[in-house]
C-alpha cells in the first residue's frame, strides 16, 4: 500500500508484477466476470462500466486485477481529498460507530456544525440557511421549489447547462438527449446562450422566478463564465425581482481554487447548490439560501428528505472542509491548475488547442474529435480521464493531486494522442 501522496509511475499493461492485467485473456480476468454479472443485474443507464475498481489511495485507484491507475476523474469532481484520506476515514469511522442516522425529528452536533461552516465559507450574511440534500439534483430541486415561493414560475438557465437528472433539475439541464425521453418536463424554462449578457437581459422579466447558472459549465467541457456575466446576471435578477441561483455542485468546495466559483465575481447570490465535493465521496448536497428574505421563502413543512444531513454525511463534510483548510488546498488547487496549463502548453503539440477551465476543473481541448480514443489509450496506460466532449478531455482530479502526478499524465499525452490517431484495425 502506498502512502497517500507517494508518486510512482503508472503500471504499463505489459508489467506483470502485480498479477493479471485487464488485457489478460477472457476468463482469467475478474473484470470480465464481474462486468458480465453487472450486465445481468443493473439497469443499463450508465452503459458498460469501463472497469471494476477495488481500492484507492490518494489520487490512485486499483482495479480487481491489481492494475493501478492515476485517477484524474476523481469520482467526477467528488473525491476532493482523494481516496482513503486518513482524516475522512477517521471522521466517518468514528461517526458510524457512534450513530449514522437519526431522522430530522432530531438533529446532531455534526449537522449544525456543517451548516455553520458552509455558511461561513460561503460568506453568507446573517439570516442565511442550509438545507441538506443527498445529491446535486436534489439540491437543485430544492432551489426550484424555493423559486416557486416567489409566486412566479419562470426559470432561465443556460445552453450547455447541466443541473441533474431528476425531473425538475432535468428541465434546467439543456441536453436534448437527456430531456426528450421524459417530456413534458416542468414548464416555463428558457435556455439562453451562456456568457451572453444581451440574451440574458432579453430573457429575464418580472415573470422570472429564478436564473440558474454554473460558474463553470463542467459537463459542457469546463467552459468558464466571465465574472462580468455573473455580475450582469446579478443586476438583471435584482432589477426584475427574480432569484439568482448559482449551481456550485461541481465548482464548489475548492474545485476552482476559491471555496465557491461565484466568489471571484464578487456577487452575492440568492442561493447556491452544492454536492459533489462536499462529502468527499459520501452522498451529501446542500441548498444554501442567502439572507433572511430568501431563507424565509421555505417554511416548516414545505420541504424535506429522510436522509437530509444525517450525522454520517455531516461528519464527512466537516472533515472535508477542515482538511481543505489544514492542508492549504485552495492555494494548491490554483497552483496545480496553472501548472497543468503551463505543462500542456509546453508540449507545443499540434493536436492540442489548449487547456480550459479554472483551478482543477479543466479540459484539454483538442483540434479534432480524438477524446474518446485518448481516454481509451489513457486507461490502457494507467490513467483515468473523462472524454466529456468529442474534442475535450475533462480533468477533475482529487484536490490533493501533486505536480509530479499531473506531469506523469502530461508526459504521456503525446503517445496517447498518437495511439488515438492510429487507424482502428
Ligand atoms: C453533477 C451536477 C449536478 C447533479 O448532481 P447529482 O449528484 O449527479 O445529482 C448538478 N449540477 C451540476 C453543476 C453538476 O455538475
Amino acid at each position: 500500500m502506498n502512502a497517500p501522496h507517494e508518486v510512482l509511475p503508472p503500471l504499463r499493461s505489459s508489467d506483470t508484477s502485480r498479477g493479471p492485467r485487464t488485457n489478460a485473456p477472457e476468463g482469467s480476468s475478474s473484470q470480465a466476470e464481474l462486468l458480465d454479472r453487472y450486465a445481468h443485474s443493473l439497469i443499463p443507464v450508465f452503459g458498460t462500466p469501463q472497469l471494476v475498481l477495488e481500492r484507492g489511495d490518494g489520487a490512485w485507484v486499483w482495479d480487481t486485477d491489481g492494475k493501478r491507475y492515476l485517477d484524474l476523474v476523481g469520482g467526477i469532481a467528488v473525491n476532493a481529498l482523494g481516496h482513503n484520506h486518513p482524516a475522512l476515514v477517521a471522521a466517518v469511522s468514528k461517526q458510524v460507530a457512534e450513530m449514522a442516522h437519526i431522522s430530522n425529528f432530531y438533529t446532531s452536533r455534526a449537522q449544525i456544525e456543517l451548516a455553520e461552516r458552509v455558511l461561513e465559507i460561503a460568506g453568507a450574511p446573517a439570516g442565511s440557511g442550509v438545507f441538506f440534500a443527498n445529491s446535486g439534483a436534489e439540491a437543485v430541486e430544492g432551489a426550484i421549489k424555493l423559486s416557486r415561493r416567489t409566486g412566479r414560475t419562470g426559470l432561465v438557465a443556460a445552453e450547455g447547462a447541466f443541473h441533474g437528472r431528476t425531473t425538475g433539475a432535468l428541465a434546467l439541464t439543456s441536453k436534448a438527449a437527456y430531456r426528450d425521453p421524459f417530456a413534458p418536463l416542468i414548464p416555463d424554462v428558457t435556455h439562453v446562450p451562456y456568457n451572453d449578457n444581451e440574451a440574458l437581459r432579453a430573457a429575464v422579466t418580472t415573470e422570472t422566478a429564478a436564473v440558474v447558472l454554473e460558474p463553470v459549465q463542467g459537463e459542457a467541457g469546463a467552459i468558464v463564465a466571465d465574472p462580468a456575466y455573473l455580475r450582469a446576471a446579478r443586476e438583471l435578477t435584482t432589477a426584475a425581482g427574480a432569484l439568482l441561483v448559482i449551481d456550485e455542485v461541481q465548482t464548489g468546495i475548492g474545485r476552482t481554487g476559491d471555496w465557491f466559483g461565484f466568489q471571484e465575481s464578487g456577487i452575492v447570490p440568492d442561493a447556491i447548490t452544492l454536492a459533489k465535493g462536499l462529502g468527499g465521496g459520501l452522498p451529501v448536497g446542500a441548498l444554501v439560501t442567502f439572507g433572511p428574505d430568501v431563507t424565509g421563502l421555505l417554511t416548516a413543512g414545505q420541504h424535506g428528505s429522510t436522509f437530509s444531513g444525517n450525522p454520517l454525511v455531516a461528519a464527512a463534510g466537516l472533515s472535508v472542509l477542515s482538511t481543505i483548510e489544514a492542508e492549504g488546498l485552495l492555494d494548491h488547487v490554483v497552483q496545480m491548475g496553472e501548472h497543468l496549463v503551463g505543462a500542456v502548453a509546453a508540449l507545443g503539440h499540434p493536436d492540442i488547442e489548449g487547456v480550459r477551465g479554472r483551478g482543477l476543473l479543466r479540459a484539454v481541448v483538442l483540434r479534432s474529435e480524438l477524446s474518446s480514443g485518448i481516454a481509451s489509450a489513457a486507461r490502457e496506460a494507467g490513467f483515468l480521464v473523462n472524454p466529456v466532449a468529442p474534442d475535450a478531455i475533462r480533468l477533475v482530479p482529487p484536490l490533493v493531486v501533486t505536480r509530479e502526478e499531473l506531469d506523469l499524465f502530461v508526459a504521456a499525452l503525446p503517445s496517447l494522442i498518437a495511439t488515438a490517431k492510429e487507424p482502428t484495425p
